[in-house]
């Protein structure tokens, strides 16, 4: 059995994708959109992302006008999760001396004095480009979630005698985390701006997805055997998520 690893820095999704150049005309204006042929894809899948990007999944056989044609079919719909993407109350980009971000489930403010940026217990020596510290203190908050939440997924996991292969962490726009069959454990590093509880129960969630692949009956009687106050967390999950940064 090896032991589990984890990867030095966050993976970005964003990273590995390019910039849509593409557009379909939509009501008065015109949408970006992203075709990805996915041969295991049994069908056209239309999704809305955060950033707007309309993505359109071309399954095994189909063709891009066809894909355009179905967008085209569905525009009502891509309208409406447009105008919800608009709507979503986004959090500042450009962090600065006072900026309230969320840290661990609290609104703490960024300080910078003289060539150090603190903010809750954390201190950082200031490296700002113009002013801007988001991505120094971003940079920061990722680091910090690498390495807690892969020890502490490393150590629940132990806990509770399961087999984890790697720990990866994540920049994932819309899941919290996830666990392959291969007992791969993904976790979204914005995970370091919730309280710990919810870090905490969205581990064990996926923990015990190595004992149930699904989310039956059988597999929320895991969960709260080993995380009797999951509501609690689900309720903070469900109500809060706005106040996270959406980078
Ligand atoms: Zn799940």
């Amino acid at each position: 059995m090896k032991p589990p690893v984890y990867r030095a820095g966050v993976v970005s999704r964003s990273q590995q994708s390019f910039c849509p150049s593409e557009t379909l005309p939509m009501g008065a204006g015109h949408i970006s959109v992203l075709f990805l042929k996915k041969p295991a894809a049994k069908r056209y899948i239309l999704r809305m992302k955060d950033d707007g990007v309309l993505r359109v999944t071309i399954p095994r056989g189909g063709s891009r006008n066809y894909a355009q044609e179905f967008a085209l079919k569905n525009a009502d719909w891509i309208q409406k999760q447009v105008e919800k993407v608009k709507s979503r109350p986004r959090f500042p980009e450009i962090w600065q001396h006072g900026t309230e971000i969320l840290f661990r489930g609290e609104r703490v403010k960024l300080q910078v004095h003289e060539d150090t940026v603190s903010f809750a217990d954390q201190s950082l020596p200031l490296a700002a480009v113009d002013g801007n510290l988001t991505p120094m203190v971003l940079r920061h908050l990722q680091q910090l979630a690498v390495k807690e939440l892969s020890q502490k997924t490393i150590e629940l996991a132990k806990q509770h005698q399961l087999t984890i292969r790697r720990v990866t962490i994540r920049s994932q726009r819309s899941r919290w985390g996830s666990c392959s069959t291969n007992a791969n454990i993904s976790l979204n590093w914005r995970l370091i701006q919730t309280p710990a509880y919810v870090a905490e129960y969205i581990i064990l969630h996926e923990l015990m997805h190595l004992k149930q692949m699904n989310h039956s009956a059988r597999f929320w009687k895991c969960v709260a055997e080993v995380c009797p106050d999951y509501a609690r967390a689900e309720a903070w999950l469900k109500a809060k998520p706005n106040s996270l940064t959406n980078f």
